[in-house]
């Protein structure tokens, strides 16, 4: 689906979910409560069990839920929610909505490609994922894998015309791989090429390792500076992390991140409430040495510091 990678999550869920349908939305996080507003603002009928931002869902909440009301019909959820880089029991979850007898759409958005998934052993209807995130191709648009079975009673069900799922699959299919509207040649190029470059890595595996070995290198470093990860290490994804940031009255994020920035490397504001943070995401054609330099980077920037390192 073209557009950025909300667009196709908009698609799916908007189309997935009959009028008659009732959506439960797993939240915790910004891309979490996301998904409910784009129910919320189409109209569909919809709950959502919202845990906040730094605690992970719990398969047994969401059977009690699914069980004691029956007008469910779908299921949604974030694997790796990037607000924080927790990851969700994206399984279990998937179990329960299984023998519960739902449908299961799952925003994988920034983990897959880069973290094995098989839709099929999660009991995924619909995942949803990126060009540009684990794949590292470029934005442009996001791409669905959808259980035939499921996709095939969406016709007419769309409540945009652009946003029609049923339609573009069925386009698709019909016409040899034809995008419906303008596809974004230059974007699906990339993707190809993107495609061919984890093909040479060794894979979902060997980048998912890479991946983890930078995020061991990040967090070893950063905790060696004093800075401590916002999340406990059994929640936390290998794609992006938040850091507490430094209770020192001197610390100023937008210092911190021009400093950072000035030696070319870029970091995420935080996206907690409840916490003054900041993130750093550790996928791309990026690899340990570059992790390494990142952490000589962050020493550097510490300015608010530096008086007591000087001391010592
Ligand atoms: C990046 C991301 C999205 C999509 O964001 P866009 O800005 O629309 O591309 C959705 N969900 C998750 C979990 C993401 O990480």
């Amino acid at each position: 689906m073209q557009g950025s990678v909300t667009f196709c999550v908009e698609s799916v869920i908007t189309t997935a979910v009959p009028n008659n349908g009732k959506l439960l939305v797993l939240a915790n996080g910004a891309y979490g409560l996301r998904i409910a507003k784009i129910a919320e603002r189409i109209g569909i009928s919809h709950s959502v069990i919202d845990r906040g931002e730094v605690t992970p869902l719990s398969p047994d909440r969401i059977e009690q839920v699914l069980v004691e009301d029956q007008e469910f019909t779908h299921v949604a959820v974030v694997h790796c929610e990037t607000t924080t880089g927790m990851l969700n029991p994206v399984k279990p979850i998937g179990d329960i909505v299984k023998k519960c007898g739902k449908e299961y759409i799952v925003d994988a958005m920034s983990s897959f490609g880069g973290i094995p998934l098989d839709p099929a052993d999660i009991g995924a209807d619909y995942i949803v994922s990126s060009a540009n995130k684990c794949i590292q191709g470029v934005p442009g648009f996001g791409f669905v894998i959808a259980l035939k079975a499921s996709i095939e009673k969406t016709k007419g069900r769309a409540r945009s015309l652009s946003l029609d799922l049923y339609d573009q699959w069925a386009t698709m299919e019909q016409h040899h791989g034809k995008w419906r509207f303008t596809s974004p040649t230059h974007t699906v190029r990339a993707f190809f090429q993107a495609l061919i470059e984890l093909e040479q890595e060794g894979g979902i595996a060997k980048r998912f390792d890479r991946y983890r070995k930078n995020h061991e290198i990040l967090i070893k470093g950063m905790t060696s500076l004093g800075f401590k990860p916002l999340l406990p290490k059994k929640y936390q994804s290998p794609i992006i992390t938040s850091f507490l940031s430094p209770g020192h009255p001197g610390y100023n994020f937008k210092i911190f991140y021009q400093k950072l920035k000035d030696q070319g490397f870029v970091i995420y504001p935080g996206k907690v409430t409840q916490n003054d943070t900041f993130r750093i995401g550790n996928i791309g054609e990026v690899y340990p040495q570059d992790m390494r330099r990142l952490i000589g980077a962050v020493e550097s920037s510490m300015y608010w510091y530096s008086k007591k390192r000087e001391k010592n």
